[in-house]
């Protein structure tokens, strides 16, 4: 999600990974008219493709119209699943075919549709196409015979004109010694064959399955049922290692959500994938939510101790969303539009509440220190810096499948939680302390709930109705408005001050904890070189200049820059996490067309920062809002 990688990583993960989160949404009741047969045998691989037959109730006259979904809930990106489809045919009741007209990316149309029987087709997946690589990996598809299948299934079931309210019967005949495991209704199971019930359309997009060997655990939370199950290529991971993380985790969500949660069950589909895969995704990691369950990808390099951290920081995410848009959303994704992005204004509570809680649950739960806290909101303030800051929230959030929106999205993990903190503070100062922005979302998800959306252009209106006037003005000049937010007016309320600091780097190599001192640039030999393009104290004292080509790495040169040698320069590079401060080290640069050597000791690596921290000389009033806001 929105955390880089700090400590004791390589520098590959430094330079390239962005961990994005997507989130999915909602649900309403259904009308059963039709039920689609559909079936896909994941023992028939293909050039690495599947083939998926569905077979729907009759129709009743005139053309079908057949979509594979362009936009999915949760991602806010045009996906075009269309594209991953191959001869798409349709067959009548005496297997004889008809004609087939693609129309668009994910469009087909059968005129004949009066005596169309079923439709087939082959899917290609996402994990290694190069289509593909566009596609976030934890809304994607992998397909790996024999091994592990990740059926995101709204990259293999499409639907058709009319019938997104269509039940579907969905058949999987799978190897023998591959288990599913999925929030979707299970009709029956075998070792090589299951059948599943999707309610509706939303349901094939809402309950992914994953197939793999078996490695899960189960809890019980008071009445929630907890399921993980972890796919881990080469077996370093098993489920059991996060066991105890998620348990105290999700407990302390409970204690924190109170009333708000009445989820029955909750699957988390963990899958680890390799560096290989990684790096076809450009670096992203994440997880997507659905109602009840949530599919997370992380690279299976990440050691245990880091991994426990970013699930605890992914996982409580995603479940958060169980609150909003679960249980508060707006008609826009109540009645989604799989092909054409209708979008919310709303994406500050969606997905801005959903991460402020994700943090502000663990300093209360006592899962984080309050400095901890402070250090992440620190970072927000930071993150949020590299995006548009004039940017009105609600105006992305209704154009944010398009540019310049889309390349603004991962700011509703950093301003748009920083939206939801400040309005915190303000609902308790209000409040003398006894509401926060948690106590709305209660009402909200009492008010609507799953199957009773609200009408996007009256939230705000209601939400200032049974808060306060203060809200109001928020809404309008910081949410709705161009104008960056103050946030030390807002922190100064609850005694809390930003402070000229410094921060300790996790490596000499780092200019800031999310940037190397060296960038790949291009030469006049048409190849690649390491460039220094940014210095740390240690560095410049041991003599770096900025424009100097890196050549010799403590006693290593630096070879071709290439996607080969990738994995010999992280581990090139990695090593400085693990160098000690009285440690010698030489380097030999490029510098102006001649070569020099230089060298010192790595020393303790700085970089300037803001810092908030609790003010010292805080008022009694001030301590008081600072302690109903972060412990109450
Ligand atoms: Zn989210």
């Amino acid at each position: 999600m929105k955390r880089l990688f700090t400590t004791r990583t390589n520098l590959f993960l430094l330079l390239f990974i962005v961990i994005l989160q997507g989130c999915a949404s909602l649900g309403l009741t259904s009308k059963k008219s039709n039920i689609i047969e559909t079936h896909i045998d994941l023992n028939a691989v293909e050039n690495d493709q599947l083939l998926v037959s569905l077979d729907p109730g009759p129709f009743p006259a005139g053309e079908v119209t057949f979509y594979m979904p362009s936009v999915i809930p949760g991602t806010y990106e045009y996906t075009d699943f269309g594209r991953f489809v191959t001869n798409l045919q349709a067959f009548d009741k005496n297997n004889q075919p008809l004609e087939v007209v693609k129309d668009e990316k994910n469009t087909w149309k059968i005129a004949e549709g009066k005596k169309l029987d079923r439709i087939t087709y082959r899917v290609d997946d996402t994990f290694d196409s190069p289509e593909g690589k566009k596609i976030y990996p934890m809304g994607g598809t992998k397909i790996e015979k024999d091994e592990v299948y990740l059926l995101n299934l709204h990259g293999f079931v499409g639907y058709f004109k009319g019938g997104k309210e269509w039940s579907y019967r969905v058949t999987i005949d799978s190897p023998a010694d591959l288990v599913p495991f999925s929030s979707m209704e299970s009709v029956s199971h075998t070792a090589t064959q299951d059948v599943f019930l999707a309610g509706r359309y939303f349901n094939i997009i809402d309950d992914p399955i994953l197939y793999t060997s078996e490695d899960s655990i189960s809890f019980s939370l008071e009445d929630i049922e907890v399921n993980l199950a972890v796919h881990s290529p080469t077996g370093a991971h098993k489920a059991a290692d996060f066991k105890e993380t998620l348990v105290d985790m999700m407990e302390a969500q409970k204690r924190f959500l109170g009333d708000a949660n009445n989820t029955k069950s909750y699957d988390i589909l963990l899958l680890l994938m390799s560096m290989e895969e990684l790096r076809h995704f450009g670096g992203v990691q994440g997880a997507l939510e659905h109602h009840t369950s949530t599919t997370v990808v992380f690279y299976e390099g990440i050691d245990t101790a880091a991994l426990k951290e970013y699930l605890t920081d992914v996982v409580s995410h995603e479940f958060f969303h169980t609150l909003t848009p679960l249980n508060v959303h707006s008609e826009q994704i109540h009645y989604f539009n799989y092909n054409e992005g209708v979008m919310s204004q709303h994406l500050w509570m969606y997905e801005g509440t959903t991460e402020y809680f994700a943090n502000l649950f663990q300093v209360q739960q006592g899962l984080i220190t309050e400095e901890d806290f402070y250090s992440r909101i620190t970072e927000k303030i930071d993150l949020a810096k590299r995006y548009d800051d004039t940017m009105p929230f609600t105006e992305m959030s209704t154009k944010i499948v398009d540019e310049p929106y889309q390349s603004n999205y991962q700011n509703v993990y950093y301003k748009g939680a920083l939206i939801n903190m400040c309005l915190d503070i303000i609902i308790r100062e209000q409040s003398g302390g006894t509401r926060g922005i948690l106590s709305v979302m209660q009402a909200l998800a009492k008010k609507y709930g799953v199957d009773k959306p609200f009408t996007d252009n009256q939230l705000f209106d209601e939400i200032v109705a049974i808060t306060y006037p203060e809200v109001g003005d928020f809404i309008k000049t910081h949410i709705q408005g161009e104008t960056p937010i103050p946030y030390i007016r807002f922190l100064e309320k609850a005694g809390v001050t930003i402070v000229d600091t410094e921060q300790k780097l996790p490596s000499i190599i780092m200019v800031t904890p999310q940037q190397p001192f060296i960038a790949p640039q291009p030469n006049e030999a048409g190849t690649m070189d390491l460039v220094v393009t940014g210095l740390n104290n240690r560095l410049s004292e041991i003599g770096f200049q900025a424009g100097d080509v890196l050549r010799v790495f403590n006693g290593a040169e630096i070879p071709a820059l290439t996607q080969e040698n990738m994995g010999a320069l992280n581990m090139l590079f990695g090593v400085s996490f693990d160098w000690k401060p009285d440690q010698e080290v030489t380097f030999e640069v490029e510098r102006a067309g001649v070569s020099k050597t230089l060298q010192g000791t790595v020393g303790v690596a700085v970089a300037p920062a803001k810092g908030i921290q609790a003010n010292a000389n805080a008022t009694a009033a001030q301590i008081a809002l600072r302690n109903a806001w972060l412990y109450e």
